[in-house]
């Protein structure tokens, strides 16, 4: 049987590890320390458990997407709602955990690094839940895009950095807040948003997150009598999809499809299909597939989902990969558009722009597979992705 747990010194295979300066060694082992030891205490389990029940609103449903079956004609479908979670996307689960640790490590300021901004807003939301500092790093051209999420962050009582240098997105963001942590190891948590970074990060928040996959394996499990076909997420740094996919990964009947972003074309720089357009290297604190030029120069990347937008995928992911447990496609921004107009208007649901790529890779393979069990894990809603749909539908945006 197929498992997957990450060595002794965080690696999945030849993936993962700590790529970091020899300062943050420390403070790394200390992390993996408190968390190994949350991992068994029945208290800090059962807080957890409260928060995300009583705060966050899990279990999310499992819904049965009649509509879209019957008009597709093949495969059952049904969607994992994640995007009915307060601040409307999988994030929070991660950031209720890591919120939870820092508080029980002593440390009360927290920095993150944001792209779209989700991952900063479910960040702002659980220190303000706990009463803690606050500092979110986001690229100055990030900011612009998404002043929404700015002003929803200040709102919640944390203070927003503007990051100047390179292309003033997300990975300058994730640079300055290594670069924060590194000062101020002492008093500061790292609350990082995905299945990323250097150990035990990505173990960590793959562990934060397994609960959409544990829930979703028992209910299934329960209307249908059986396990899933075959079961799509999309994949940013690859979070929402360890956490659905861990629960079946000894299933190996159970297909495994991580849908990662195809942008505008194939070219490097208009994508962030890290599986089919890079290659092995290390980023911000681990080895895994990665966007680069000949000289490994990181390339610059492109999605119409900020979420997706990363040139670097979780190392366990980049593990499953190559063992052939799960599989790895891409899906452009036009697809991706159309699957949730589709979407919102055969089932009501506006979903984001990241998950509209999972749903897409889903709508396209029901047809040839009548008799089938589809899941597809729906990270987030739409809502903040309202800007970007308006610029796309200009004929829907008429105001008369
Ligand atoms: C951030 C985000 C993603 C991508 O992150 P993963 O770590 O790959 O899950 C996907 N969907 C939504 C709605 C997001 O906000």
């Amino acid at each position: 049987m197929i498992t997957s747990q990450p060595d002794a010194t965080g690696h999945f295979g030849p993936y993962g590890g700590r790529f970091v300066p020899e300062v943050l060694m420390t403070p790394l082992d200390e992390l993996e320390r408190a968390y190994l030891e949350a991992r068994r205490d029945p208290a800090f389990q059962a807080e957890l458990a409260d928060l995300l029940k009583n705060f966050a609103g899990r279990p999310t449903p499992l819904y049965y997407a009649k509509r879209l079956t019957e008009q597709l004609g093949g495969a059952k479908i049904y969607i994992k709602r994640e995007d009915l979670l307060h601040t409307g996307a999988h994030k929070i689960n991660n950031c209720l955990g890591q919120a939870l640790l820092s508080r029980k490590m002593g440390k009360k300021r927290i920095i993150a690094e944001t792209g779209a901004g989700q991952h900063g807003v479910a960040s702002a939301t659980v220190c303000a839940l706990f009463g803690l500092e606050c500092i979110v790093y986001m690229g100055e051209e990030d900011m612009r895009r998404q002043r929404l999420n700015v002003f929803r962050m200040r709102l919640l009582g944390a203070k927003v950095v503007a990051v100047t240098n390179g292309s003033r997105t997300l990975k300058d963001a994730v640079s300055e807040a290594l670069r924060d942590w590194v000062t101020n190891v002492h008093s500061t948590y790292y609350l990082l948003g995905s299945a990323l970074g250097p150990h035990p990060y990505p173990v960590m928040v793959r562990d934060f997150h397994r609960v959409i996959g544990e829930e979703t394996r028992a209910e299934f499990l329960k209307r249908e009598g059986r396990l899933p076909d075959s079961i799509f997420c999309c994949v940013g740094g690859g979070s929402n999809a360890i956490g659905m996919f861990h629960s079946f990964i000894g299933d190996e009947n159970v297909k495994l499809i991580g849908v990662e972003a195809g942008g505008r074309s194939e070219k490097l720089g208009d994508h962030a299909a890290r599986f089919s357009g890079g290659s092995p290297g290390a980023l911000q604190g681990a080895y895994s597939y990665v966007l680069q030029d000949s000289d490994g120069q990181i390339s610059l990347t492109h999605s119409i989902s900020a979420g997706l937008d990363y040139a670097l995928v979780g190392p366990e992911h980049a593990w499953l990969h190559d063992r052939h447990r799960a599989e790895y496609v891409a899906c452009s921004d036009m697809k991706a558009l159309a699957a949730a107009q589709r979407l919102a208007r055969t089932e009501g649901i506006i979903p984001a722009l990241e998950s509209a790529h999972a749903v897409a890779e889903a709508i396209e393979r029901a047809p040839e597979e009548p008799g089938k069990l589809f899941i597809v894990n729906l990270s987030g809603r739409g809502d903040k992705d309202t800007d970007i749909y308006r610029e796309n539908l200009p004929e829907l945006d008429d105001p008369i």
